[in-house]
């Protein structure tokens, strides 16, 4: 499946995350949710998010698929916990951008986590869908906030 040619450090970060994926699991009061398919891999990612006071306090993904497509999800939602929604929509924004072929210098790549490794996969046209799912489905998930919903979390927050 081309992983062999991976950088060798990228290739343990990215099989370590798919036998041993983070924030796997439906979480309790999900405000966000989006499910994706990537039909030529077979891969299928359902989100769920929290997001109160404008951060995602939680995060949650189920779903089967290929190592490349479990890991990804893994390290977007240990890279995004946490973070404003602003902050996840620009980390997603770098990790779609890499999939079209945009570089970014080593500090912006940075902010992404362990999920800077999965941009070394973009060189494999071919499972590129498998690496973008999870980011895909979190625009997603975030765009359908700002879209459908006002900031009614924001007052149980803190
Ligand atoms: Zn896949």
């Amino acid at each position: 499946m081309g992983l062999s040619k991976l950088n060798q450090l990228y290739r343990a970060v990215i099989l370590d995350a798919a036998a041993h994926p983070h924030h796997k699991g439906k979480i309790t009061m999900p405000t966000n949710q989006q499910t994706l398919h990537n039909p030529t891999c077979g891969d299928t990612v359902n989100l769920e998010l929290r997001v109160a006071g404008g951060r995602i306090a939680q995060i949650g993904f189920t779903g089967d698929g290929c190592t490349i497509s479990q890991a990804s999800a893994s390290m977007m939602a240990d890279a995004v916990a946490g973070k404003t929604t602003e902050e996840a929509l620009a980390m997603a924004k770098i990790f779609s951008d890499e999939a079209i072929g945009k570089q970014h210098r080593p500090a912006e790549l940075a902010k992404l986590g362990d999920a800077q490794a999965l941009t070394s996969i973009m060189q494999f046209p071919a499972r590129i869908k498998c690496a973008t799912l999870s980011w895909w489905a979190l625009t997603r998930a975030l765009e359908q906030d700002n879209q459908e919903r006002g900031d009614t979390d924001d007052r149980q927050s803190k």
